[in-house]
């Protein structure tokens, strides 16, 4: 099987959408080309119009061989401890009057159950560790999952897997659900398509849910012990932070504002933003990891020990895969 090396820092391909050229670029050439400051080396094409270059694969990405793809091992984060569960009832999380309303649709009081079949046959993603790390760091910025416990699969394909040939771009209608039907062949049950935001130029796979033949988990961010000289230098500075009269507005626009931030959430934004700076440039603002003051009391190391653990995700995923294979393979 090949695992491919894991690099948050890795050089990003570009193709020009106007003169089709490709080349690679680092962080701080992308930084520039967003502020319009760089430009295709070929041909000029900027940031600003539609054929603006974009991130596009690698050639030398073993995802790139048809016969690569099967053998190579896939990423997925999931909130779900039984992912992907072909038992699991998509209605079961709809109320009473919600299935009541779907299957008053149409004529043929069949609309709930084609809701179903749809949900159990959408499209299910896959990609590199990269990408399924940065896409829970997504999802606890912004879709308010900073509690949510998360899971780290690695998945194994199925021998039997019909693969769309070639790479293809992300079909825009991938936010939502997705039928694979819509983008491919009929039979066809894998996609790949080129990740423009999650370890962007990387490939990724929209799957069906019986071609995942096999899982290993853990759950995510790693548990960081209390006695980890960081963890515990950090509940120290917290809990001093919580022991601390409150904060007196002193400038004007202070006495304007409602409620003066407490010393104890100061605080917690600065254990956050000293743990992201030691992140590459482009995860920094992806890293919220929702302090809660209710628990400090209970356990003063809960909050930087999930820091130090999402920050090992990205700074040490050696330690992570090792982790993995630790874990017994599910059939699917
Ligand atoms: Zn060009």
């Amino acid at each position: 099987m090949i695992e491919r090396v894991v690099d948050f820092n890795r050089l990003r391909g570009m193709r020009c959408g106007s003169c089709r050229n490709e080349w690679h670029a680092n962080a701080e050439w992308l930084d520039r080309f967003d502020q319009g400051d760089e430009a295709c080396p070929k041909c000029g094409t900027d940031c600003q119009v539609e054929e603006r270059p974009n991130f596009w694969a690698v050639h030398d990405d073993p995802s790139y061989d048809d016969s690569k793809v099967r053998d190579t091992y896939w990423y997925h984060t999931s909130t779900q401890a039984n992912w992907p569960d072909r038992a699991l009832d998509p209605t079961a999380r709809l109320t009473d009057i919600t299935k009541q309303r779907m299957h008053d649709i149409g004529t043929d009081g069949r609309a709930l159950e084609r809701w179903a079949q749809g949900q159990m046959t959408k499209a299910l993603h896959l990609g590199t560790y990269e990408a399924a790390v940065e896409n829970m760091l997504r999802r606890m910025t912004n879709q308010d999952g900073a509690d949510d416990q998360f899971y780290l699969y690695r998945v194994r394909l199925s021998r039997n897997a019909v693969i769309e040939p070639g790479v293809h771009t992300e079909p825009t209608n991938f936010v939502g659900d997705v039928q694979l039907a819509e983008v491919c062949a009929p039979g066809v049950d894998t996609f790949r398509y080129v990740n423009t935001h999650e370890d962007p130029s990387s490939v990724s796979l929209a799957v069906t849910m019986h071609v995942i033949q096999a899982v290993q988990s853990i759950s995510v961010p790693l548990a960081v012990d209390a006695a980890h000289p960081w963890v515990s230098d950090a509940a120290a500075r917290l809990l001093y932070a919580a022991s601390l009269p409150a904060q007196q507005p002193k400038t004007t626009l202070e006495r304007m504002r409602r409620h003066m931030p407490s010393a104890l959430s100061n605080e917690a934004c600065k254990l956050e933003k000293e743990v992201a700076d030691t992140l590459p440039l482009r995860l920094r603002g992806r890293f919220r990891s929702g302090f809660d003051a209710a628990s400090l009391t209970t356990n003063p190391s809960a909050f930087p020990s999930k820091l130090a653990g999402l920050a090992q995700l990205v700074g040490t995923p050696l330690v992570v895969l090792d982790l993995l294979d630790a874990e017994p393979w599910r059939e699917v």
